[in-house]
């Protein structure tokens, strides 16, 4: 992941070193790369236009140090622009307020959602709140029973969903379940399908309606790129997303997602999912990234 996106940038900040300033004439010319380099990893093309028009913007600008190295500067530069890019500050799932807190996971199948939500239970419970898992997703064959076992094998509790019921009935009977057994909060996996379809997206709708969730994770395959941004916005007009949960980071995907998603949609990666372990999943820190993309 971002490793060709390392190179390139790296390649670019060398050819600063060993200049005296930084001019219009090196500044544009590293620009030009450093919009390469973003095109290539497939970040969306507007947003690699507002990135180097900000880079360029700050290389030329007065807050530029004098006496220091400009490779340094143009590094320091880069590496701002790029945290700003993914979100800025690390965005804390809000789950406070009154019990339980509802979460519902939404997303293309396949994205990594069932897993997803079994890993967001497993951080949860480490720090130390109930989570409840709501299988709600009836139409993928097995993703109940996929989910039914990861909760066995993590001792967490699981709504006893079957695939006759009807996911709105899901999500409102487990909600009340959960009250009554005074669990924090409920993680409700639903339904996906292979393209976006109205009648999945009213379905979400009422879930939202009766269950009203403080968060409405979008769960993406970091693999898909752009395609994950563009249904991540549809998703966003339709349900009003409250974050991201970017999926399979641990793939050789080129970064185009992780680095459009927030500028597209407004809605900042909360997490990401490192592998199939059910461990395997880490709060986003958009410095940290910056830090392993500049490293
Ligand atoms: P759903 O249809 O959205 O519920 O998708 P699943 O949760 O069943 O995940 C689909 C596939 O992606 C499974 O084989 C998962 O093990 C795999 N998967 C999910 N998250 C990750 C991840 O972060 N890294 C890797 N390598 N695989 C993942």
């Amino acid at each position: 992941m971002f490793e060709t996106l390392s190179d390139r940038l790296n390649g670019v900040f060398e050819k600063f070193s060993g200049q005296k300033t930084l001019n219009d004439e090196n500044v544009q010319a590293g620009l030009r790369e450093v919009r390469l380099a973003l095109l290539e990893a497939d970040v969306n093309f507007k947003v690699v236009k507002e990135f180097v028009a900000r880079v360029g913007e700050k290389c030329l600008g007065q807050d530029v140090l004098k006496g220091v190295d400009p490779a340094q500067q143009v590094i320091k530069i880069v590496h701002d622009e790029l945290v700003e890019l993914l979100g800025g500050d690390t965005t804390e799932l809000n789950i406070s307020g009154s019990k339980p807190a509802v979460i519902m996971m939404v997303g293309l199948q396949g994205s990594g959602k069932t897993t997803s939500s079994a890993k967001l239970a497993n951080l949860l419970r480490k720090q130390n709140k109930k989570p409840f898992l709501v299988p709600a997703d009836v139409y993928r064959p097995a993703a109940i029973d996929q989910l039914q076992t990861l909760a066995k094998q993590l001792g967490i509790p699981a709504y006893n969903s079957t695939p006759d019921m009807n996911p709105v009935d899901i999500a409102s009977a487990a909600l009340a379940e959960a009250k009554e057994q005074e669990y924090d909060v409920v993680l409700i996996d639903t339904a996906g399908r292979l393209h976006i379809d109205e009648q999945l997206m009213e379905e979400l709708a009422t879930i939202k309606r009766n269950v009203t969730p403080q968060e409405i994770l979008f769960v993406a395959d970091a693999m898909t790129g752009q395609d994950a941004v563009t249904v991540a916005e549809s998703f966003n007009e339709q349900l009003e997303i409250s974050g991201v949960v970017l999926t399979k980071m641990d793939g050789d995907a080129r970064g185009g997602a992780a680095l459009s998603i927030k500028s597209v949609t407004g809605k900042s990666v909360k997490f990401v999912g490192m592998g199939e372990k059910l461990s395997e999943m880490e709060i986003f820190h958009p410095d940290r990234i910056a830090g392993r993309i500049l490293g």
